[in-house]
């Protein structure tokens, strides 16, 4: 058995940034980071097939977070970074069945066929909507309430099944958009504080927005999102265990004792828990009970990512955008389709195009259940009755997640102080990760700051 001062569990994002902040700022501290499988990266990979390369799970962060932004500088990869394509900020809605153009400003949105003239009208008349409940209220709950039923199920309900994989009507607002119940707080609402923020920025000489969303430009790096796990395994390679599942944590006098599924242990003043919140719960079941449970409480959606390669000309319109969000009430399979080749360059070969489509969400369990097969043909038909393809794909890949997406439900806040309470009484002892604060993986960067910083 040896002892370290820092063991971290968990070799995805948030376990390598922890990694990185321990490097970085307590350079006193012995540190070693443990990862189950034989690679690192967690979601993150990246495969080249054929010319194509294709993300496993995250094609990309936001710019917005200083923090990431300074990771990639601190590793050396400010050369390697790739911005998304400025055409993307191009995004469409599939409404009956038509791919609709989202309007990004008001004269276009007014303008638009993407709602009924009245539902248009009724998202105009935000600045008067009923002010807010005082509970924890459902995403949905908050859209309809502001702009209305139709903007809710067009607009903000394939969004979220999108980008949480989620259902909007069973999603806290406070846990998943903090910024817009502050905004709703600060300013009474929506539009009035994004004319506020828009001010704020000119008055800084900034751009506000860009693509993949506002407040942020879709980053990743050239070549796929693999490049920060190979560069974090380059360079912290002598404090990397890879291979190595932890089974159990155990307080033994004043150091916690980490078991491994091989039969050996290991000692650590500080345990650093990076691993899904499902399974953390398990490692901590000896150790605290109430901690074990609140943190098994948090439920995940399973997501798939079907992807696929084509030829231009076998594609009956031009993917000229970000891709497409599918409404529930289109009742498709398909969560969306992410237009890859037009949002970065080189991530297929001349003259091809590749299709990154999701399956799934918390609202589609059952298709964990599809095999390969099954999968592909339901996301071939429904791009086909949407874009025309007139073949099979060239090339394709699928990746699948089971315990896929975090889902922060109404009462997610209350799980997190159960987490933090516990976690103080256990003394050092630390989780991070997706499942908490935020989903992406400027969040999971954020937290692994955070807990770094608190050792
Ligand atoms: C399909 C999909 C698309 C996404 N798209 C985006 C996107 O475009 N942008 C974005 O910002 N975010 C996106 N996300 C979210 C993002 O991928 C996650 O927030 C992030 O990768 C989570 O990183 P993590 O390190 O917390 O967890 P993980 O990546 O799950 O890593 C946890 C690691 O812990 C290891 N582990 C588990 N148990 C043990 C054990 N007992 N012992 C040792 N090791 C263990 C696992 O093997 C794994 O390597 C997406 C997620 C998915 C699934």
């Amino acid at each position: 058995m040896s002892q370290v001062d820092v063991v971290i569990i968990g070799g995805g994002i948030s376990g390598l940034s922890a990694l990185h902040y321990v490097r970085r700022t307590k350079p006193e501290l012995s540190v070693r980071l443990f990862e189950a499988e034989s690679r690192l990266g967690g979601t993150i990979g990246t495969d080249n097939i054929d010319g194509y390369s294709f993300d496993w799970g995250p094609n990309g962060f936001l710019d917005r977070e200083p923090l990431t932004l300074k990771l990639c500088e601190e590793l050396g990869l400010n050369d390697d970074l790739e911005r998304a394509n400025e055409n993307v900020a191009n995004r469409f809605i599939l409404r009956k069945g038509k791919l609709r153009s989202v309007p990004m400003k008001p004269p276009a949105f007014l303008m638009s066929d993407i709602l009924s003239l009245k539902g248009r009208l009724r998202v105009m008349g935000e600045p008067f909507a009923r002010s807010a409940p005082d509970d924890d209220e459902s995403i949905y709950d908050f859209v309809q309430r502001r702009i209305g039923r139709e903007a809710a199920d067009y607009l903000v309900q394939p969004m979220v099944s999108g980008v949480f994989g989620g259902v909007a009507d069973q999603l806290s607002l406070k846990s998943c958009f903090p910024i817009m119940r502050e905004m709703e707080q600060e300013h009474g609402s929506l539009f009035k504080a994004m004319i506020a923020k828009a001010r704020a920025a000119k008055a800084k000489g900034k751009k506000s927005g860009g693509p993949s969303g506002p407040g942020g430009w879709l980053t990743s790096f050239r070549g796929g999102l693999n490049r920060i796990v190979d560069q974090f395994h380059k360079r912290y390679e002598s404090n990397i265990t890879t291979g190595q599942s932890v089974t159990t944590i155990t307080k033994e006098n004043d150091c916690y004792r980490i078991d491994f599924q091989d039969g050996h242990t290991e000692q650590a003043r500080t345990v650093i828990i990076a691993v899904p919140s499902n399974q953390a719960a398990t490692l901590v079941e000896s150790l605290s009970n109430g901690l074990a449970g609140a943190l098994a409480r948090i439920p995940y959606a399973p997501i798939s990512v079907v992807c696929f390669g084509y030829a231009k000309e076998n594609v009956g319109r031009s993917l000229d955008g970000f891709g497409f969000l599918v409404p529930s009430k289109e009742k498709r399979r398909i969560l969306g389709s992410i237009w890859t080749s037009s949002i970065f360059d080189a991530r297929t070969p001349e003259g091809k195009v590749q299709f990154r489509s999701m399956v799934g969400g918390d609202g589609d369990h059952a298709s964990m259940e599809l095999s390969d097969d099954e999968l592909v043909r339901i996301v071939r038909d429904d791009l086909d009755g949407i874009v025309g393809l007139n073949s099979d794909p060239e090339v394709v890949k699928l990746y699948r997640w089971c315990h896929g997406i975090p889902q922060f439900k109404i009462g997610h806040s209350d799980i997190l102080s159960e987490i933090e309470t516990e976690l103080e009484a256990l003394g050092n002892i630390h989780v991070t990760g997706n499942a908490y604060y935020g989903i992406g993986l400027n969040d999971c960067v954020k937290q692994s700051h955070r807990v770094v910083s608190k050792l």
